[in-house]
């Protein structure tokens, strides 16, 4: 790929995956002048109702991923767990911000948790479980066993207290390659949302106090009421974790905070995050136009709170009730 280039607005972005954040993505693009084209293997696409276009494919159709990405300028994702591989075939053509990395690293839990221990970010502790001899090694109890991949929203994960309960838990998740993590103590969840710019300038939206139920967030409050070294610990380890990615576009960290204030990562997304929807009506730049701005090489613009926030994260029918 040739040097780093700028996009201007009137170009196209390309957009791998149909929901709500490439929705909302494609809605900030429009406002600054750019054209979406969304691409997902869905009939029908949230995103593609309020893009220019829409391109129904399968994330391994290296031939329908070649004539999307020939129709654009610049290509995003709005999942974490798009195909490595049809990253790396869009990137035969055009760039993808924020590139293979950063998938690369979100996809596989043990890798992520390596990934932030070079980065100075700490975590819980954890060990891996992928055979029967790691499994008789694993001490980190009581702790939640989650699948190295595929994992999210509580999903793929069991608590577990003792020895029986983590190998029957084990079981039940199939054998897959695992991680133990000790149960962490804390006090509450944050969030950090970076973006950093084509010319490595970095921005970190205010941190988010999060709650989640099952699993789930459930709300996010702006401004967080916690001591300044506990924000500023969470904003130091989301602006490591964007500068170790090497990263041109947008990271969300997902941390605890421990009852001594004590900031551990969790997980990252290197996409907008559902945390970071207070950022439509009370920042001055939201996390979509952020991310436009990133990729496309335009100035990031300023992160004021403008007004004290909580979002209210509604699932499903929750929406319409
Ligand atoms: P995850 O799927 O890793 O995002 O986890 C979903 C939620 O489960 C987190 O937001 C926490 O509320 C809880 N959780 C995950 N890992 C741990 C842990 N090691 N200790 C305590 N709670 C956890």
């Amino acid at each position: 790929m040739s040097t780093p280039q700028i996009i201007p607005p009137g170009s196209t972005i390309g957009i791998l995956g149909g929901g709500q954040l490439g929705r909302m993505t494609a809605l900030a693009a429009a406002r600054l002048g750019y054209r979406c084209l969304v691409y997902a293997p869905d009939e029908h696409s949230i995103a593609g109702d309020v893009a220019a276009g829409y391109v129904r494919g399968d994330y391994d159709d290296t031939d329908a991923l070649a004539r999307f990405a020939r129709r654009v300028d610049v290509i995003t994702y709005e999942f974490e767990n798009v195909p490595e591989a049809a990253v790396v075939a869009c990137l035969e053509h055009k760039p993808v911000r924020p590139g293979v990395t950063p998938i690369h690293v979100a996809q596989h839990r043990l890798r992520e948790k390596q990934f932030f221990a070079t980065l100075g970010i700490g975590t819980a502790d954890y060990q891996p479980v992928r055979n029967e001899a790691e499994l008789a090694a694993a001490t980190a109890l009581p702790g939640i066993l989650k699948t190295c991949r595929e994992g999210y929203d509580g999903k793929g994960q069991a608590r577990v207290h003792d020895r029986a309960s983590l190998e029957a838990a084990w079981e039940r998740l199939g054998r897959r390659e695992c991680i133990l993590e000790a149960l962490v103590d804390f006090r509450c969840e944050v969030s950090a949302i970076v973006a950093r710019g084509l010319d490595g300038a970095m921005r970190c939206f205010p941190i988010g106090l999060n709650d989640h139920r099952d699993g789930i967030l459930h709300t996010t409050t702006v401004p967080a009421d916690l001591a300044a070294e506990t924000l500023a610990m969470a904003e130091r380890f989301g602006l490591a974790l964007a500068q170790g990615l090497d990263l041109v576009g947008l990271v969300a960290l997902e941390m605890f905070v421990t009852q001594d204030g004590t900031v551990l990562a969790n997980e990252m997304a290197p996409r907008p995050h559902n945390s970071g929807h207070w950022t439509i009506d009370a920042c001055a730049t939201s996390q979509f136009e952020q991310l436009v701005r990133a990729i496309c090489g335009l100035p990031l613009g300023p992160v004021d709170v403008t007004a004290p926030s909580r979002m209210e994260n509604l699932i499903g029918e929750e929406a319409t009730d």
